[in-house]
């Protein structure tokens, strides 16, 4: 075959037709002026950077059977071929000379740092005959999976039931479980779905374009909506470079949002903006006025009437006081949003909803603007999820376990939207509970969860974790307290299907391990993945199949016939069989498509990655049948879930003052608030740590201080600073920059990696620290090396050239759980000081003592379960992996 040149015309072929893929020539760039060809197949796949799950294209050596690099697939509905910096770094991960090859089980104490190689059969044996035993004991509630980063569409849903325990943890609770919360009041639906690329008006309250939810195919539609001409407004107490690109930029206090947001729907009722038609029709105004005004005339007027009423103190100069955007700003933004009517798309996920107590109602305040406009399900406007979120189907569904485990979803919150995850460190701390088997999945607690020092001191416990599993592709400060630790594959090294709601229109995408596809394709075979992946790295489907064989060997538990495929009955599924038949029974109109090309379903997935059920066009709109799923089947403006489980006060969109409120700020102490929340788009939490190429970007992660502030305090960029917590400190610099409101500092989070031990965290990204035990309760962190050159089978690590590894924060901080959505809140009261004598950079002190009386004020906070008709649980409110309903009552 002759070599192609990519280039056609004049003007470049960003990638080559997907006729050539399984056999693509090119000279390689890098032998220049040597003309060397280089032969290649292109196998799609998706990231596994983020959430946002956009195509990638690996292309493999076909000489050497390596993957060269990753690229963006075209064929992706969602990405269109284009990726952040982060998709390319994949192949960093892949290659990283320390990554964690084979599985490797402890060898002294846990915690000590030695560790021995083992077969995946001696953990499939001691990990399956463990948990083998806790069932058959009636342990169930002692088996846990707690997952960081997902990554699939309802496989482990099945398995938990499968295995019959209420044992599913995430890490939601410290992410996105109060916009979630805030979104399914409204809807019975906790994700939105804008359509920004055909809005008049875009409100995001985050920084979407270079990092937000769903960041890079969020970020091409609203260029795309822009380029059409829609205005874009962004609300961040930070001049992110999101805002930057805005229309209009309102950097509002750090939890004053819902004032504005209630604000602008003031404007747009006053000034006639509003589709009232649409409000009448589509919210349960009725039980409103029933409650609140019970024997008055049930008149659509009258719940006008009552309801401008009560957001009369929501004016702009309210706003303006509570915010400081000025009051003209928000009225002019506030009629944009009004005349967008039906194409307003907005989206709040994490941000002021996750930083503040009570940041559910910014997202009920948002969707109160999406009502008014009458844009809710239009083209331009803002759907449900569900309504463009693929979710799989399988042959058979085990039944909802008959537990419930409080040590997920305990009493005091009962209208937690998610898992009280981190929590759990203090409710066993407490003595709620111990756990048997520990799984942690692609998630790292001591150093992403606030108050880490607890998690490690409860995970070196061995009375209340019995054993410690973490499945990881990458050595973390959690897996350092493992017992096994099981390497776990990236993006292009496993099986899932990704679905999600990133645009207008439904689309399912593939994720399979390139180097097997690839090399099945020419003439090998394999029995399990970590046989065609770099040293032993599994990937999680199998891994679960095979786990759930030596659970139930015999098949005595009624665990294994789950597992048994459905072409071959009473035999063990296989992954490839899994997907089979999700593509050949479960997506509409892959079996045609597939068939127009002459493939098989699963083949056509295994070739293009992606596949568009439906386009824009045909996506569900509001029609005279649809119902939406709350207890008045209608959208609820007004919630008697709230009522009814003691909080009648937040029934309507309302707003909730802060803990970091003005007014709870003590100005004697100098204390301001610290916004901790926002992320830096070249990096992923945990996983970045072994991606050269995003290291050397992003290193460091200073504390933004406006100049007025700086002055007060003395300090200039640079300076050596101390950050107060209500538990302890860390030690940071200053930034001195007009990008962050004054009485505000902000510090990005997924930097101030460590490892305690070499061989335990990347030297991409980690700096080597110490703990030091000050007190009873007391410990401070200190980095005894930064970041620095290494030998390895890497050239471009003795080329490392910076030091820095940032600070790590969230260690310092208390957990703050929210009485109603139990999210963690964020956001930090801090003063901030010169650093001491004694200080050095990086150093974290925190005690645990104190920790632990900030858990308990906040559990205060709380109104516990039973609600109405003895319930620990709303029944409607829907939760992950939902138990039988009869667990949802109390006692
Ligand atoms: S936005 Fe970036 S990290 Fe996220 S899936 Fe897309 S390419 Fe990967």
């Amino acid at each position: 075959m002759s070599v192609e040149r990519i280039s056609g015309g004049s003007s470049l072929v960003s990638c080559p037709p997907r006729e050539k893929w399984d056999d693509w020539h090119e000279w390689d760039a890098k032998e220049w002026p040597r003309r060397v060809e280089r032969r290649y197949m292109l196998v799609p796949t998706i990231c596994f950077n983020c959430e946002a799950a956009c195509g990638l294209l690996a292309w493999i050596d076909k000489d050497s059977k390596r993957i060269r690099k990753f690229e963006g697939n075209p064929l992706h509905p969602a990405s269109r071929g284009r990726n952040c910096a982060k998709g390319p770094a994949t192949i960093n991960q892949v290659n990283d000379p320390e990554r964690i090859l084979h599985p490797l089980r402890r060898a002294g104490r846990r915690g000590e740092g030695k560790w021995e190689r083992v077969s995946w059969d001696r953990v499939l044996e001691e990990i399956g005959g463990r948990i083998r035993k806790a069932f058959l004991e009636g342990r169930r509630n002692e088996v846990m999976y707690h997952v960081g980063r997902p990554g699939h569409e309802r496989t482990m849903d099945r398995i938990l039931k499968a295995w019959g325990i209420d044992g599913h943890n995430s890490h939601t609770n410290v992410c996105s479980a109060s916009a979630r919360l805030g979104y399914a009041l409204w809807s019975g639906f906790d994700r939105p779905s804008p359509d920004h690329a055909r809005a008049r008006f875009i409100l995001l309250l985050s920084a979407h374009l270079e990092s937000g939810h769903y960041f890079n195919p969020h970020a091409q539609r609203i260029v795309e909506g822009k380029l059409r001409g829609a205005k874009l407004a962004v609300m961040d107490p930070r001049l992110s470079n999101t805002a930057s690109l805005a229309d209009f930029w309102l950097p509002t206090y750090p939890g004053s949002e819902a004032a504005v947001l209630l604000a602008m729907a003031n404007v747009i009722l006053d000034e006639g903006l509003a589709d009232l038609a649409f409000v009448e029709r589509w919210t349960n105004w009725a039980q409103y006025l029933e409650d609140r005004h019970p024997g008055e005339e049930p008149s659509f007027v009258r719940f006008l009437e009552s309801i401008r009423a009560h957001y009369r103190e929501f004016t702009p100069a309210f706003a303006e006081a509570e915010s400081g955007v000025r009051r003209e700003r928000i009225v002019e933004v506030a009629r944009l949003v009004g005349q967008a009517r039906g194409a307003f798309a907005s989206h709040v996920w994490r941000g002021t909803a996750s930083g503040n107590l009570g940041g559910w109602q910014v997202a009920r305040a948002l969707q109160l603007l999406t009502v008014l406009t009458g844009s809710f399900g239009t083209p331009g406007g803002t759907s449900p999820h569900a309504w463009n979120k693929y979710k799989p189907t399988f042959w058979e569904e085990p039944p909802g376990q008959s537990e419930w485990n409080e040590l997920l979803f305990p009493r005091e919150w009962p209208l937690s939207h998610y898992e009280m995850s981190f929590l759990l460190p203090h409710f066993l701390k407490e003595g709620r509970g111990r756990l048997d088997v520990y799984f942690t999945r692609v998630y790292n607690p001591v150093w992403t969860n606030p108050d880490g020092m607890t998690w490690m001191e409860v995970l070196q416990d061995e009375s209340l974790v019995g054993l410690h599993a973490a499945l990881t592709p990458t050595w973390s400060e959690t897996a350092a307290f493992a017992d096994y630790v099981l390497p776990m594959g990236h993006g292009g090294e496993r099986h899932d299907i990704q679905s999600q709601e990133t645009q207008s229109g439904r689309w399912v995408s593939f994720r399979q391990p390139v180097l097997r596809v690839a090399r099945e394709r020419m003439g090998e075979s394999f029995e399990y993945t970590y046989q065609a992946n770099p040293g032993e790295v599994w990937e999680e489907d199998e891994f679960w199949i095979e786990l759930s064989w030596r659970i139930d060997p015999d098949g005595s538990l009624g665990i294994r016939r789950h597992f048994e495929s459905p072409y071959r009955p009473g035999e063990k599924l296989s992954v490839r069989e899994y997907y089979r038949w999700i593509f050949e029974n479960a997506v509409p109109g892959l079996p045609d498509a597939a068939a127009r090309e002459g493939l098989t379903p699963f083949d056509f997935m295994s070739r293009h990655g992606a596949f568009l059920i439906e386009d824009e066009r045909h996506v569900k709109r509001l029609d005279a049948k649809t119902e939406f799923p709350t207890p008045s089947r209608k959208l609820e403006i007004w919630s008697r879930t709230l009522r009814d489980w003691g909080w009648e006060q937040e029934a309507l969109p309302g707003y909730v003052r802060s803990h970091v409120h003005r007014g709870r700020l003590d100005a004697g102490k100098g204390e301001m608030v610290l916004v901790p929340t926002f992320r830096l788009p070249t990096l992923i939490h945990t996983r970045s740590g072994n991606a050269k190429y995003l290291n050397e970007i992003s290193h460091r992660n200073p504390l933004w201080i406006a100049p007025r502030d700086a002055e007060r305090l003395g300090l200039t960029s640079g300076a050596l600073i101390r950050v107060s917590t209500e538990i302890g400190y860390f030690v940071n610099r200053a930034w001195v920059t007009e990008a962050i409101a004054p009485g505000v500092v902000a510090c990005s989070h997924h930097l101030g990696r460590w490892r305690l031990r070499e061989g335990e965290g990347s030297r991409w990204s980690t700096a080597h620290v110490a703990f030091e035990k000050r007190s009873e309760s007391g410990y401070l962190l200190r980095q005894v090396e930064g970041v620095g050159p290494f030998p390895s089978a890497d050239p471009d690590s003795r080329r490392i050239w910076w030091s820095d590894a940032g600070v790590h924060q969230n260690l310092a901080f208390p957990v703050h759980p929210d009485p109603i959505s139990g999210m963690h809140c964020w956001h930090q009261k801090v003063v901030v000081g010169k650093a001491r004598p004694d200080d050095r950079y990086g150093d974290v002190f925190v005690d645990t003592a104190r920790s632990m009386d900030v858990y308990r004020e906040w559990k205060a906070l709380t109104r516990p379960a039973p609600g109405p008709g003895g319930l620990r649980r709303p029944l409607w409110l829907d939760r992950p992996v939902r138990p039988a309903d009869a667990m949802f009552k109390l006692g």
